[in-house]
């Protein structure tokens, strides 16, 4: 018996496992989706000079309303949104969490079309909430009427809809969101943790965003600005739901020298951007590798593969390993997912998987 068993713990968490993807020090490190790019050095060198104005003031408790670093994402994000319009939190977990805290619950439900995210269940459990799982089509897309009719039969108090998805990669068209918000009295999120990764000519679920006051759209730092390690993730809703989710945060949950970093790493987005660019050539290489080489790769609008037709994925993870290259495997039949690096890190994987005992 594990010794949690032991302790007065809540009965719905007994049993369940933490996130635990693995952290280890090999060279070549794709598996949890990072941007494998460093912060450039100019901007890295303004970051330090905004955090080192910040320190001057770090006996004071920060902005509770972090309120330059809201407008900062408002610019950023476009669309006419204003700092009113807009949440922030330690991580685009704490952001989900944050909603969850305010419209799940003991007693409500959270509902998502898996495979998707998993954090989405645990994050749910944690308010005391249920999760309820979804179905999606045998290559993991939605379609508008698939996806309203399991909403409007589960009656959640909160959907998940990672756009583009992630572990799968794919794609979420705006017709299933409208399709999924008129079949559903809850909140909607939409998780657009991967969208700078999208085409560029592809609309955002922002666009749909007037008139839906129980609609939100979330999004994170982590990936496009290279900004895992800082911990920020934001989304954007309606006023009304952004005071509702100050009901539930930490009083000055987000630090004066997270707000002061993230605000300086906003200010040089086109220059991030341009490892965005950099990290989609990677990406549509490694699709295009791993077909060659007799697996299937699943379309993808992220800055990671889900490749299948692995005869058995934790031996093919295994020898990856042992070579020096992590990656996921994510628990999906005959199905790994890496992660699109630098060229020399996704060149380092390729060889090392064309160098293993080919696909089935
Ligand atoms: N949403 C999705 C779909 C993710 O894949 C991740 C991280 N892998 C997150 C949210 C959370 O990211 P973070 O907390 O770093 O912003």
């Amino acid at each position: 018996m594990s010794p949690l068993e032991d302790l007065p713990i809540r009965d719905d968490l007994r049993g369940l496992k933490p996130y635990g993807a693995p952290q280890v020090p090999l060279p070549v490190a794709l598996n949890v989706n990072e941007n494998t790019h460093p912060v450039p050095q100019d901007v890295a060198d303004d970051i330090l000079d905004s955090v080192a104005i910040a320190l001057r003031d770090v006996n004071r408790y920060p902005d509770r309303e972090f309120t330059a670093l809201r407008e900062g994402f408002a610019d950023y994000l476009g669309h006419g949104l204003e700092r009113d319009q807009i949440w922030a939190a330690n991580g685009s977990n704490e952001v989900l969490q944050h909603v969850l805290q305010a419209f799940a619950g003991p007693g409500r439900t959270a509902f998502g079309f898996g495979p998707t995210y998993s954090m989405y269940p645990l994050l749910t459990r944690g308010t005391g909430a249920s999760w309820l799982a979804g179905e999606r089509e045998h290559d993991y897309t939605l379609t508008p009427g698939f996806a309203a009719a399991q909403v409007a039969d589960a009656r959640p108090d909160v959907v998940f809809l990672c756009s583009p998805n992630n572990p799968t990669g794919t794609p979420l068209s705006l017709e299933v969101v409208e399709a999924v918000y008129d079949a559903s009295d809850g909140i909607v999120i939409v998780d657009e943790a991967y969208w700078e990764f999208a085409p560029k000519d592809e609309r955002s679920a922002l666009t749909l965003l007037p008139d839906r006051d129980r609609l939100v759209v979330s999004r994170t730092m982590s990936k496009a600005f290279a900004f895992a390690g800082a911990r920020v993730g934001y989304l954007a809703a309606a006023p009304d739901v952004i005071d509702a989710l100050r009901l539930v945060r930490l009083p000055y949950h987000l630090s004066a020298l997270t707000q002061a970093a993230a605000s300086a790493a906003l200010r040089h987005a086109p220059e991030m951007m341009r490892a965005v660019d950099e990290i989609v050539e990677q990406r549509d290489r490694i699709s295009a590798t791993v077909e060659a080489l007799g697996y299937t790769a699943y379309e993808s609008w992220t800055n990671f593969v889900l490749f299948g037709d692995v005869d058995d994925p934790h031996a093919t993870w295994q020898q990856l390993y042992d070579r020096g290259v992590l990656i996921r495997d994510i628990g999906i039949p005959h199905s790994l997912r890496v992660t699109a690096g630098t060229e020399e890190e996704t060149t380092a994987f390729l060889d090392a998987l064309a160098s293993l005992e080919s696909a089935s």
